[in-house]
Formats: structure tokens, C-alpha cells, sequence
């Protein structure tokens, strides 16, 4: 049976609690449903089709329906979906691991799978703890601690909200984490007083330094998302801040875990935004556009370092003792492989560096507009800061929900994009083409010209 939008509507509202979302506010609107999916558009339940501005919430590769992952995944059902990785190996697990170790091409050499971000997260900050306790547990009791940027998102398990530095999200759970110790992140937008992107660079990388003097010996590790914090409403990083992280993480003796969950697999413009800046951490999460925006999968990678560090007679406790059910699974695996030979087959990361540029152009349009206040942009990552005032900087009250009233113009237009507090991001499909990224922009700028003349701004 096929159920009309309005049935679906009804049922949706009956029985699914969304994620991120105020419920009260969401049954008073019109849902989105989507039914499904070709290239850069999605398509809903009554057919209207949406430019995938938002890439399926940061994960979609090669445009949805992708042929030859579609295969790979018909060939790799009619093997087997599932086996467990506790005890037994699998074909595409074994040959993914050397995959991503390749192309990492650097330090890292071992591969832990999970299933989403959050847990490559979880799984980074244990082994950074265990590794600590296992080469000493005398010398490194007091490493128990973790260093995270001000505005820091990695996830929503409870270690990776431990870490977590968004006070709308993470706030309310505070009783329940372990401590993290904040370090200024350099947010250039909002931090005028600090001078330029050099000098903002500079006071946070003392202010890192000094909590490092302090707090070195209880700091198992520091973990920041590089180059860009998605979440916290792209704010890009300027040249030489993950680096200059990295110089103190070394000469303090801590670990460095790097979370490209957001930003790897070519959305930066590079396969991992590590590479811009020539950093080599000691742990790095992948997750999202692992699979191409197909299936569920995460790995945490590590150098052979951390890995000898777990090795050890039974008797000697040193094994990690984490596992989900599904990790390694092989339908993940299989399209997590294919993806990345695809994206070296395409091309992918350099047409996505051509793309980028040429999209920069165009976004300076929107400066037009008397709400747009910062534009930020890595590759194609792109935030657009709204404010009330260009002077001031200042935001519009929450609850004007001005953004979220921009995104649903968009969407009336045909792009799906979101809002993250006073930022609109414009995630798209990485395969989107140029086309299709100029009517994306041209939507932006319709939609938020719409809201001013709404509005008389
Ligand atoms: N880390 C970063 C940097 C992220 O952006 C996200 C998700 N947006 C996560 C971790 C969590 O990933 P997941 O939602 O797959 O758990």
C-alpha cells in the first residue's frame, strides 16, 4: 500500500521523535518527507525534488543513487550483510583498513571501527586515557583530563559531550561528564578586539600553551575538530592554528586526536583537512562521507605506538575492551571501499578544490544583503552568518527563528539547507555540479532577500 503525504504526516508526527528538534514546533509545521534520491536531489513523497544543499546531513559524496556504489552493495548482500569482528575477520573490513591507512599516508597504521561519530569519539578518548595507563599507570594516574575548543562538537554519547563545548547543547548535561578543560578557538568574526587573524592565532595558541604549563601532567589529550568547527557554525580556523596545536601537543606530552567526522573525505578540499596544514596526530575519528553517505560507519585510526601500547599477556589488562555489535560490518565496509576508489577515480578532491574557488566568487554576492554578516567558507563548507546589524554584529532575538524562516523559503525554492543558531550552512552534495551549485547560491541569496522585504529590515 501506498500512503498519501497526509497519512504519513500523521504517522510521522504519532510516533518519531526527531533528533535536534523542538517537537512542539515541529508538529506545527509541514514535514519534509522524502522518498528518494538522484545525484545532487532528493526527491519527496509527492515528487517536488530538492537540491541536496545540506548533503544528508554532511555525509552524501557522489550524489545520492550513485551507479556503481548501488552495485557494489547488490554484490556484496548476495555474500553476506553481517558477521561480528569479535573472534572472526571479514573480506571488506580487511581490505577497507588498508585502504584508509594508505590513504591517510602518514603515521597512522591501525584501523578501530565503530558505527557513527560520536562513538569514533568515544573510542579516541578511551584509548588516549588506556594508552596513558597502560605504558604507566603510576607516573600517568592523574591523566585523566581532556582539552576541547571553546564551542567544541563531537558528538552526543556522553564522552564525546564531555568534550563538547556548545553550551545550548551540552549545558544541561554537565553533572553527568568527565572534565574537559576549555581553551579559546579563534572565532576572527567576533574576536576583532584581538586584532587580526595573525594575532588571533597567536592569543590562543598562548592561552593553550599556558593551560598546558598548568595542567600538562592530569592531560591525556587534546581533540579539535581541524581547520573547521562544523557545528559550532563553520568557523574556519586561519593557517597555522592546527599546527601551532600540534607543536604543543608534542612538547607537552600529550596526544593529539584529530575529529575529521565533518570535515574528511575531500570536503575541505582535501582528502583530510589534517593535510593542509601538515599535521600528523595520534588518533584521528573518520565518519560521515566514509561511505558516501550510504551506511553507517566510523573508524578511529591510531599510530603503532598506541597500538603496542595494548599489547600484553591476558593477565596484564591491557586490552581495549570496547566493541559495538555491527562494527566491521561488511555491507559499511564494502561501500566505504568503493567510495574511496571512486573518489580517486573522479577526481573528487580536486574538482571539489575547482568548485570551491570558483563558488567563492559567487557567495560574495550575498554581502549585498543588509543581514549577511560573515561569510565563511572551507572548500564546500560554507556558513553564512546572520545578523541584524552589520555594525554590531549582533544577532536577532532566538526566537524570531529568522533562519530557520530563511531555510524554509529555500526550501519553497528547492534547496535544502539548515540553520545552526544564527548561521545558515550550505553543506552540499560534494559531486554537486556547477549548475547546480550557482542555483544553490542564487536560492540563498532569493531566500534571505526574501526574509528583508518580509520583513523591511
Ligand atoms: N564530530 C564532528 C566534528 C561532527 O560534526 C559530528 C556530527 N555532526 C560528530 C563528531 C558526530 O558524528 P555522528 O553524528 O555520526 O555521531
Amino acid at each position: 500500500m501506498k500512503y498519501r503525504y497526509e497519512q504519513l504526516e500523521q504517522l510521522d508526527k504519532q510516533y518519531v521523535w526527531h533528533p535536534f528538534t523542538q517537537m512542539k514546533s515541529y508538529i506545527e509545521e509541514k514535514p519534509l518527507i522524502i522518498e528518494k534520491g538522484k545525484g545532487s536531489y532528493l526527491y519527496d513523497v509527492e515528487g517536488k525534488k530538492y537540491l541536496d544543499g545540506y548533503a544528508s546531513l554532511w555525509v552524501n559524496v557522489h550524489g545520492h543513487s550513485d551507479p556503481e556504489l548501488n552495485e557494489v552493495l547488490h554484490e556484496q548482500i548476495e555474500k553476506i550483510s553481517h558477521s561480528t569482528l569479535l573472534g572472526s575477520a571479514n573480506v571488506p573490513s580487511i581490505l577497507l583498513a588498508k585502504k584508509l591507512v594508505e590513504i591517510w599516508g602518514g603515521n597512522l597504521s591501525k584501523v578501530f571501527y565503530s558505527d557513527t561519530g560520536a562513538a569514533a569519539v568515544e573510542i579516541a578518548l578511551k584509548m588516549a586515557y588506556q594508552y596513558w595507563q597502560n605504558i604507566d599507570p603510576v607516573r600517568y594516574k592523574d591523566k585523566n583530563k581532556f582539552i576541547s575548543l571553546k564551542e567544541a562538537y563531537h558528538g552526543d554519547t556522553i564522552g564525546a559531550v564531555s568534550v563538547g563545548g556548545m553550551d545550548l547543547f551540552h549545558r544541561i548535561f554537565r553533572p553527568l561528564l568527565f572534565e574537559r578543560i576549555e581553551v579559546p578557538s579563534p572565532y576572527v568574526y567576533r574576536m576583532d578586539e584581538y586584532g587580526d587573524e595573525k594575532e588571533i592565532v597567536n592569543y590562543c595558541l598562548t592561552k593553550l600553551e599556558e593551560t598546558l604549563e598548568q595542567h600538562h601532567s592530569e592531560v591525556a589529550g587534546m581533540i579539535v575538530e581541524p581547520l573547521v568547527q562544523g557545528a559550532a557554525g563553520i568557523i574556519v580556523h586561519p593557517k597555522g592554528f592546527l599546527k601551532g596545536i600540534e607543536k604543543l601537543c608534542r612538547k607537552y606530552n600529550i596526544l593529539l586526536i584529530c575529529d575529521e567526522v565533518a570535515v574528511g573525505f575531500g570536503r575541505t578540499g582535501t582528502l583530510f583537512a589534517c593535510e593542509q596544514e601538515d599535521v600528523q596526530p595520534d588518533i584521528v575519528c573518520l565518519a560521515k562521507g566514509i561511505t558516501g553517505g550510504y551506511l553507517p560507519l566510523a573508524a578511529t585510526l591510531t599510530t603503532e605506538e598506541i597500538y603496542s601500547a595494548f599489547l600484553g599477556d591476558v593477565h596484564e589488562n591491557k586490552t581495549f575492551f570496547h566493541g559495538h555489535t555491527y562494527t566491521g560490518n561488511q555491507l559499511s565496509c564494502s561501500v566505504a571501499l568503493k567510495n574511496i576508489e571512486l573518489i580517486e577515480k573522479r577526481n573528487l578532491v580536486s574538482d571539489v578544490q575547482r568548485k570551491a574557488h570558483a563558488l567563492a566568487d559567487k557567495l560574495q554576492k550575498l554581502y549585498e544583503l543588509p543581514i549577511v554578516g560573515d561569510i565563511r567558507q572551507k572548500g564546500l563548507m560554507i556558513g553564512i552568518e546572520i545578523v541584524k546589524d552589520k555594525k554590531t554584529k549582533e544577532i536577532f532575538d532566538r526566537s524570531e527563528q529568522i533562519e530557520h524562516k530563511i531555510i524554509l523559503e529555500a526550501r519553497k525554492r528547492g534547496l535544502i539547507i539548515r540553520p545552526l543558531g544564527p548561521v545558515i550552512t550550505f553543506i552540499p552534495v560534494l559531486a554537486m555540479t556547477d549548475d547546480e551549485l550557482k542555483t544553490a547560491v542564487d536560492i540563498i541569496f532569493d531566500s534571505i532577500a526574501e526574509m528583508v522585504s518580509i520583513k523591511q529590515f
